[in-house]
Order: structure tokens, then sequence, then C-alpha cells
């Protein structure tokens, strides 16, 4: 791959990109009570984002953390080649945790947070799958009336057809959001980099610091 077909994100410009995001969340009154972070690539954006979301007075915002890989990515062979990419839950939710520190998800403002919108089917199947966990337990709670609202952040959205969807709600209302939206090419980011002083650089160069 061309070295123009890739782009390199510092450090610096992640942490920028994460407290432009914030603010427009605050501004939005849409501050979140629960960060999920999808594991590893969300990690990162999603603390330094719970710094900016920080309001005095108030907790800071607990995270927790989801491990979602892609099939192909844990190079496993798709069995049935017509199903093409299938997600493989490596880490969820910590009930035991949320029961004891923060109650349950249902009624809350929760916030996903993943480093990049690429086909979009991470994504979609972490929506539904929270979705379904919440109705699961409204369910069993007897707590059918409270609205739970789920909001997206990705630092970079890949302008491209995507595999798979999100809600309209989401999209319409302003609660998917991505710091940046990128053409279709390879984002390196800074935490996989050999030498992080020259990726720092090149970083540089293309004005993402
Ligand atoms: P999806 O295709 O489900 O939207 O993205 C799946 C995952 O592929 C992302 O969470 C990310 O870990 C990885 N990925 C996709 N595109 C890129 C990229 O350009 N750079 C890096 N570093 N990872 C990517």
């Amino acid at each position: 791959m061309a070295e123009a077909e890739r782009m390199y994100i510092s450090y610096n410009n992640i942490h920028k990109l994460c407290q432009k995001v914030a603010k427009h969340i605050l501004a939005r009154n849409e501050r979140p009570d629960i960060i999920i972070a999808i594991t590893g690539g969300g990690m990162i954006p999603a603390r330094i984002i719970r710094s900016f979301l920080k309001v005095k007075g108030q907790k800071n915002i607990p995270i927790q953390a989801i491990g979602l890989s892609l099939y192909e990515d844990l190079g496993l062979k798709n069995s049935v080649e017509t199903i093409g990419k299938e997600v493989i839950r490596t880490q969820w939710l910590d009930f035991g945790a949320l029961n004891q520190h923060f109650d349950s998800l249902i009624g809350k403002k929760i916030l996903i947070v993943d480093e990049v919108d690429d086909t979009r089917t991470t994504l979609h199947y972490a929506v539904s799958e929270l979705e379904k966990e919440v109705v699961e337990q409204q369910n069993l709670l007897n707590r059918t009336n409270e609205d739970t609202v789920f909001s997206i952040f990705v630092l970079h959205n890949k302008d491209k057809p995507k595999k798979a969807e999100l809600p309209d709600s989401m999209i319409n209302s302003g609660r998917y959001i991505a710091a940046q939206t990128v053409s279709d090419m390879w984002l390196c980011y800074p935490w996989d980099a050999e030498d992080i002083e020259e990726h720092t650089e090149l970083a540089k160069a293309q004005g993402n610091d």
C-alpha cells in the first residue's frame, strides 16, 4: 500500500479529537452515565473522552469494556462463506461490577466508543446486542417504561459503503458522532507504532497532530 493510502494519527491528535467531541456532547446536554469501550481500539479514546466529560461535583463516568473481534481478524475460517464477516465476543459486560457500583443499564445514557467505523459490522453488533441486553433486564425487573439512550463515538468514520446499519433513530438524532470522516484508507493509530517518534512525524506531516 502506498504511503498516501495510509493516514497516520498521533496521540495528540486523538487527544484533541476526544476533547472536541466531549465539548459537543456536553453542549447537547448528553453527558453519558456510562461509557462502553470496544476493546482494544476504543479503550484509549474512551479514557481520554472521560476526562473531558468530567463535570465538577459529578462522579467520574464508569467505563466498561466489551471485546469484539471479527472472525477473519482472529484468523478463523468462516465455515459458511455466504455469512460474510461474523463478530466474536471475547469479553462482555461485567454485571457484577455494574450491579454493585452502578445499577443496571436501564434508563441510562450509554456512550459506545471505538476507534474506527470501517464496515460498521462491529458497531452494529455492539448496539444490537447491548439493546437486547437492556430489554432482557427491563423484562426481568419489570421496568419497561424507562428509555435507555445509546450513542456512539468513533474517532474516524470511513466514507464507504457499510455492511451493516445502525438504528435510524441514532443517526437522525445526532447520536452517532465521528470526530472525523475520512476516505477509505488504512488508518495507523499510535498504539500500533513500532517507532512512535517516526509515526508522530508522519502524522504531523499529514496535519494530524
Ligand atoms: P468494522 O469493519 O467492524 O467497522 O471494523 C472492525 C475493526 O477493524 C475496527 O474496530 C478496527 O479494529 C479494525 N480496523 C478497520 N479499519 C482499520 C484501520 O484503518 N486501521 C486500523 N488500525 N484498524 C482498522
